[in-house]
């Protein structure tokens, strides 16, 4: 693959100025291209963070140019990495060598063995016997993998508010946490974003330490999995890193498994470690933002791995759920929240918990900022920031709800056949307004308004937008209306 960032070094030397070129780039070394991800070498810290915020996307788009061009497997992310190896190697060559001016740069036909090595620097001849990296770095200096994550503190059972939408994952979690590796092995935990699946798995942890002190717990992404794997297989540490997560391992919490879609590598090896750890009685519990089967581009045999045990979804919380947890993270908090706001916080944002955490953070934080109690005025305002978000606060039973109480009239006849203008008028202003607001599709409004043809909504929403052009006073007043009830 070394050819591949060869030619991304060609296109990089041609796009950035050359003393760009000679300071940042030339150095680095290709480290390997697996699962899509790029991994690079650079000297040292400042250099790495350097690229990073500088020419890390841009690295990447040539790169994956280049392989559209070569047909290579083309980069999704580039992974930076310190090999001291490298800087040791730049020091000895720089204090053999005269100084070099930067713009002294190496003519494009020296780029080999993806490093760029310039005639003048000495490398080759100062090193007759250079070998490869992997061997020629002392180990000392081989940088470490970074530490597993440890748990969060703030996800224990005791905060989990339990409703129907994340019972039988909240059971399945307890029981597992209670007497891991006996039942329910593997548990596979999924669901949307913010719905917490994440709060779960730490919770099983802390269950299982708190009887258990001695317990090895590992708890991560998919994704630090992955990078864990690249890295050890990179560094020659793969026997390190099977001992840990084979061997070491009493209970492995593998959160976001949809991560290792398409990774081909790393997923046969996770299904090793799988395989290793169930033999093992050793209790796995994964989440995933999808079904199982619903998991693009993962390995068939891994799938059925995931059903073999339980399969416990988390859903959206409905409305009390939501208020439980809004006054359990304000006791937790010390916040002072009335049932009222409460209730106007859990039906405004309804898209995941995370969504609701950080509405009352806001509200915690203009109240002091403000220095006034928490109200409803305070609730309205702080929530205004979250509107961007329409379509998760505002739906289209919203904005029906809201024209019918301006206009007075019932939500059947709304949704009903009746062509009168008294009926039929408030019907097109709120297809309008589902459509323009929200975006919902015309089909998808024609349903939500008791089985119309699509053609019925397109041609309401050209009208009332006709009519908007227009100024007609009497619409503008209604939008205008229903808006300013709707907080839009
Ligand atoms: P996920 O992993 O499913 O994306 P998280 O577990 O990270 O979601 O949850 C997002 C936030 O919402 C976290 O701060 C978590 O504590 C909180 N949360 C989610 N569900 C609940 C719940 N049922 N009770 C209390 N807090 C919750
Ligand atoms: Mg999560």
């Amino acid at each position: 693959m070394n050819d591949l960032w060869e030619s991304t070094l060609l296109r990089l030397q041609r796009t950035i100025s050359p003393e760009a070129f000679e300071s940042w780039i030339a150095d680095i070394e290709f480290g390997g291209l697996i699962d899509g991800q790029l991994t690079l070498r650079v000297p040292n810290s400042f250099q790495l963070e350097w690229v990073h915020n500088n020419y890390e996307s841009l690295v990447l788009e040539l790169c994956q140019e280049e392989a559209r061009y070569t047909s290579h497997a083309a980069p999704t992310s580039i992974a930076l990495t310190i090999d001291a190896d490298l800087q040791a190697r730049a020091t000895a060559a720089r204090s053999t060598e005269p100084a070099r001016a930067p713009s002294q740069r190496a003519p494009l036909s020296s780029i080999q063995g993806g490093r760029l090595q310039t005639p003048t620097n000495g490398l080759l001849a100062s090193r007759p016997s250079f070998a490869p990296h992997a061997t020629f770095a002392p180990q000392s200096t081989l940088p470490q993998p970074p530490p597993v994550a440890d748990l969060n503190p703030m996800y224990s059972f005791d905060n989990f508010v339990v409703g129907p939408s994340n019972q039988l994952a909240h059971a399945a979690s307890v029981a597992v946490a209670s007497s891991p590796g006996t039942r329910y092995n593997p548990l596979f935990i999924y669901g949307g974003v913010g719905l917490g699946k994440t709060h779960l798995v730490n919770a099983i942890g802390h269950t299982v330490l708190a009887n258990n002190p001695g317990a090895s717990i590992l708890y991560l992404s998919a994704e630090r999995f992955t990078n864990e794997f690249i890295w050890s297989l990179q560094n020659h540490r793969i026997a390190q890193f099977r001992e840990r997560y084979r061997s070491h391992c009493d209970v492995l919490l593998m959160d976001d498994i949809q991560f290792l879609a398409g990774r081909e590598q790393t997923q046969e090896e996770f299904f090793h470690t799988f395989n290793a750890l169930h033999h093992a009685n050793k209790q796995i519990v994964v989440t995933s933002d999808v079904y199982p089967q619903q998991i693009p581009e993962m390995e068939e045999r891994l799938i059925s791995r995931f059903q073999s045990g339980m399969v416990a979804d988390v859903q959206a919380p409905e409305v009390d759920t939501r208020v439980a947890i809004l006054r359990t993270k304000a006791a937790g908090e010390g916040i002072q929240l009335s049932q009222e706001v409460a209730h106007y916080l859990a039906q405004v944002v309804k898209s995941n918990v995370r969504e609701l955490e950080g509405t009352l953070t806001r509200l915690a934080v203009l109240a002091k900022l403000r220095q006034r109690p928490i109200d409803m005025d305070l609730a309205r305002e702080a929530t205004r920031t979250v509107m961007p978000q329409l379509e998760q606060i505002t739906s289209v039973e919203d904005i029906q709800r809201a024209v019918c109480e301006y206009f007075g009239v019932r939500m059947a006849d709304l949704k009903g056949k009746k062509r009168t203008r008294s009926v039929s008028h408030p019907r097109m202003i709120a297809m309008y307004l589902c459509r323009e607001r929200l975006g919902t599709s015309y089909p998808d409004l024609g349903s939500r308004f008791g089985g119309k043809d699509h053609t019925t909504v397109l041609s309401a929403y050209k009208k009332i937008g006709r009519l908007l052009e227009e100024n007609d006073d009497k619409v503008l007043d209604a939008i205008t209306a229903v808006d300013r009830k709707l907080g839009l």
